[in-house]
């Protein structure tokens, strides 16, 4: 990743520092199953920002003074490995994980079935390989990803992507570098099936028509990635049928 001190030019005739055009998603890649151990797992890579996400249960709860006799609890933990930074992270927990691990949790919530396991946990790990903007949408995306892979009956996917502002245009699936030099970030998370959005942040500053815009242009990111989510299931699945 470049090294940047001064605010670069972000857009240069009509395109991006990456090359995209403003409502462009980064190149997205998904591999489900990829932890023996887990109930369900998946990676998930948006440019370079990489992301695993690890489900087990539904399962015993531990402690058991937590448990819900109406449902299961849904437990989740974003982290951001040491490496998967510029600067080294440090390993101990940080404010904004803890706040993002809350945030995934209940972008995710809506869409689980957990009336269906009372007295159980659901956990989900989140941990940030490679990040390069976006780990909370990509998080999101992979988490339900992992929650079908385990089996987990649900009534939608939940897919994620951080819209932006940047020298004045809205531009979609930002990088750390948009991130870091825009003039808004606004990360979205949504039930596409459902018609229903489960997160939405703003940092920075939009007018509330260029709020709409960069709203219609976050679920239209999350159409897209929905049908990538659809697909890598159907494919597992299809092979899983046919052995
Ligand atoms: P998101 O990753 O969901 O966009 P932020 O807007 O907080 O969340 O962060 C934007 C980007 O800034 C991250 O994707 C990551 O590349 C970088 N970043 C955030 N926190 C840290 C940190 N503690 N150390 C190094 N880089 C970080």
């Amino acid at each position: 990743m470049v090294s940047v001190k001064e605010k670069p030019p972000l857009i240069v005739d009509g395109k991006r520092i990456d090359g995209r055009r403003p409502d462009e998603l980064r190149p997205i890649r998904i591999e489900l199953g990829v932890l023996k151990n887990a109930d369900g797992s998946a990676l998930v890579e948006y440019g370079n920002t990489k992301v695993l996400a690890a489900v087990y249960g539904p399962r015993e709860v531990l402690p058991k003074h937590i448990a819900m006799t109406d449902r299961a609890v849904i437990r989740c933990r974003y982290r951001m490995l040491s490496f998967s930074a510029e600067e080294r992270k440090s390993p101990a927990p940080s404010r904004r994980e803890i706040e993002l691990s809350k945030v995934i949790r209940e972008a995710l919530e809506p869409a689980v079935m957990t009336e269906l396991y009372p007295r159980t946990t659901i956990d989900i790990f989140i941990e940030v390989l490679n990040a390069d903007g976006g780990t909370r949408t990509a998080g999101v995306t992979a988490a339900a990803l992992a929650l079908a892979d385990a089996g987990i009956p649900m009534r939608d996917l939940v897919a994620g992507v951080a819209v932006g502002k940047v020298d004045g245009v809205l531009v979609l699936d930002i990088n750390e570098i948009e991130d870091m030099y825009g003039e808004a970030d606004m990360p979205v998370a949504a039930m596409p099936g459902l018609n229903k959005i489960t997160l939405l942040q703003l940092n920075g500053v939009l007018t509330p028509e260029e709020f709409r815009q960069a709203l219609s242009m976050a679920l239209m990111g999350i159409r897209k990635i929905y049908e990538l989510q659809k697909e890598a299931l159907r494919k597992k699945y299809a092979s899983t049928t046919e052995e």
